[in-house]
């Protein structure tokens, strides 16, 4: 048996076989051919392009119907590609004239092509490189090693699979999404990367900064995943599978309590109301939504609307996708955050893929006030979805109030232009804010009095605290969201709040992770927006707190200097509240 460590992002236990997804460019060996040969080698090539032109209709004849609409046209993108003569044709050219391999003949010409878009202007254009690079990647595979077909996989059957990857995009996370995978490990990113926040939105165990798990691991083999002590077992003993098995049925049974509390209110036990509500990425997320029996929707991810396809969704996709997530909540709110874009969830030459810092770059509401012809659209889009029901919308990244006020001048101008073509929105839209930038958290007074209500982005709030990269699996070790810096910041930004009178959510993963939910509540808090898999085990943490009592634990936790000395506090509440359940996964 082997034992491998990581961070534990999300937890439970699966027990599966693994599928390994490999992306790593394999070794390109250089030789050159015996003129006999030469035809032979063109045929190796020639048909290397023809199974991979294969492998491709096949995903596209695949695609989920979960996945957004444009999924079929990036595949289509890559077909084309396949069939230019500079990626089909060039390479044979030079098979022929100057001898080499088929490997080394195509990732010359590969590089060169990669040279030309490199240096297009257009940035859509430039960002068109990276899929010149897929499909080279996909036939040297299919040259290297013919009968490996895990690509097409990813695209069929996952089933019960434990994913065993490098790393996993935000836009491999959306074609992931609903496919029944059991657990995810990577052997990069950090507890909030978004591999994370989708296998807790999953509501399957998952594992990252896994190192080596892609070497090691074979596709096929037997592995137990711990998603809460951060353990990857392969090929575990039979007693250890069994051990394991007992655990899972105890976890089972937790949850399925939990179940009988979908329709219980979200009261606590000194009858303050605690608004539960849930983060969503696309319109099809709703099902887990109403499930669970949620408030409303406190963040709706609107980029992920955007991703994997080539143009961006105009004004009436838009349009369309809110509204059916408004009606489908009927009457409860939905907050639409815009264009979160950027940083680590870059689309098709949209946003600062070139920047040397993409987190500190043009991301979010920075990227929207700097060209909006991005920004306008959304903005129609949602105010025009408000005619549907109650709708909030949210601003991601806010820095400085002056981001504010352009926001409000441009809804404004929205607004009246609607208004003068007729067209129907609901008189009033909230609108919020994100607090997830230290600046705005410490002058959260500042912000508060032009906004109708904050939200606490933890998971950005931290990494830029704390500074460290959320997606850099070398400073995981760094990520706490009771540094006591943070829980300051949330505090500051809680009474901000409460001083103009408006109210304070909060909408990172800390909200949805129950070791926090008794030391927010003290704090304050009165809105938690989460993943919804997490929703009823916070609710049944709300049910059972005095919030008085834990106002007092809070300003303790507040004195506290040390870390050890705040986790042991906050430790040591949740033991007491809750003994049963401490010993879950
Ligand atoms: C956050 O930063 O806490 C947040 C909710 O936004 P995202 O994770 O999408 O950056
Ligand atoms: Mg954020």
């Amino acid at each position: 048996m082997l034992s491998l460590h990581g961070k534990g992002v999300s937890s439970g236990i699966s027990i599966g076989k693994a599928f390994v997804l490999q992306r790593d460019r394999p070794e390109v060996p250089e030789y050159v051919l015996p003129r006999h040969l030469i035809e032979d080698e063109v045929e190796r090539f020639l048909q290397a392009v023809e199974r991979s032109r294969a492998q491709l209709q096949r995903i596209r004849n695949h695609i989920p119907s979960t996945a957004p609409a444009e999924t079929a046209s990036f595949i289509d993108t890559h077909l084309l590609i396949l069939q230019d003569t500079m990626i089909s044709e060039e390479p044979v050219k030079n098979i022929r004239e100057r001898q080499w391999n088929a490997e080394l003949a195509l990732d010359t010409q590969s590089k060169r092509l990669v040279d030309v878009f490199e240096k297009m202007e257009d940035p859509y254009l430039r960002n068109r490189k990276t899929d010149v690079i897929q499909v080279v990647d996909r036939i040297l595979r299919n040259l290297m090693t013919p009968g490996d077909d895990e690509h097409e996989r990813l695209s069929t059957d996952l089933s019960g699979y434990i994913v065993v990857a490098t790393d996993l995009t935000p836009a491999d996370a959306v074609l992931l999404k609903h496919r029944n995978i059991s657990a995810f490990v990577t052997t990069l990113g950090g507890p909030i990367s978004h591999t994370a926040i989708l296998a807790r939105s999953l509501d399957i165990p998952a594992i990252v900064g896994v190192h080596g798990a892609t070497q090691y691991v074979r596709t096929e083999e037997e592995l137990i995943v711990d998603g809460k002590r951060g353990v990857l077992l392969v090929a575990a003993e039979r007693e250890i599978l069994a051990e394991f098995r007992r655990r899972k049925s105890d976890i089972d049974r937790f949850r399925h309590h939990l179940e009988l509390l979908k329709t219980s209110e979200s009261v606590s036990a000194d009858g303050q109301r605690i608004s539960l509500m849930a983060n969503i990425e696309l319109p099809d997320d709703i099902k887990a939504v109403l499930q669970v029996g949620a408030d409303g929707i406190g963040l709706y991810r609107t980029e992920f609307l955007f991703m994997n396809r080539k143009e961006p969704p105009g004004e009436e996709e838009q349009y369309e996708a809110y509204s059916r997530v408004i009606r489908a909540l009927s009457g409860k709110p939905v907050t639409i955050r815009t264009l979160d874009l950027g940083g680590d969830k870059q689309v098709n030459g949209i946003g600062s893929s070139q920047a040397v810092n993409p987190a500190l770059g043009l991301r979010a509401v920075r990227l929207c006030l700097n060209d909006t012809s991005l920004f306008r659209p959304q903005l129609r889009a949602i105010v025009r979805s408000s005619a549907h029901g109650p709708v909030r919308l949210m601003i991601p990244m806010l820095s400085n109030v002056g981001e504010v006020f352009r926001v409000l001048d441009l809804i404004k101008e929205v607004k009246a232009e609607l208004s003068d073509n007729g067209v129907r929105f609901a008189e009033r839209l909230p609108v919020g804010g994100m607090i997830e930038v230290p600046a705005a958290a410490i002058a959260a007074d500042l912000f508060a009095p032009h906004l109708d209500f904050l939200s606490i982005g933890t998971n950005d709030l931290i990494q830029y605290t704390l500074a460290i990269d959320r997606i850099d699996d070398t400073v995981n070790y760094l990520y706490d969201p009771l540094h006591p810096s943070v829980i300051r910041l949330i505090k500051t930004t809680i009474d901000a709040g409460r001083g103009a009178g408006i109210p304070v959510a909060m909408c990172g993963e800390m909200a949805g992770d129950a070791r926090y939910t008794r030391l927010l509540l003290g704090l304050g808090l009165t809105e938690f927006s989460m993943h919804p898999a997490a929703l009823l085990e916070i609710k049944q943490i709300v049910r059972s707190s005095d919030i008085d009592e834990l106002a007092g634990f809070a300003a303790n936790v507040l004195q506290a200097g040390r870390m050890e000395a705040l986790h042991a506090l906050v430790d040591e509440l949740n033991e007491r509240a809750s003994p049963e359940n401490t010993n879950l996964s």
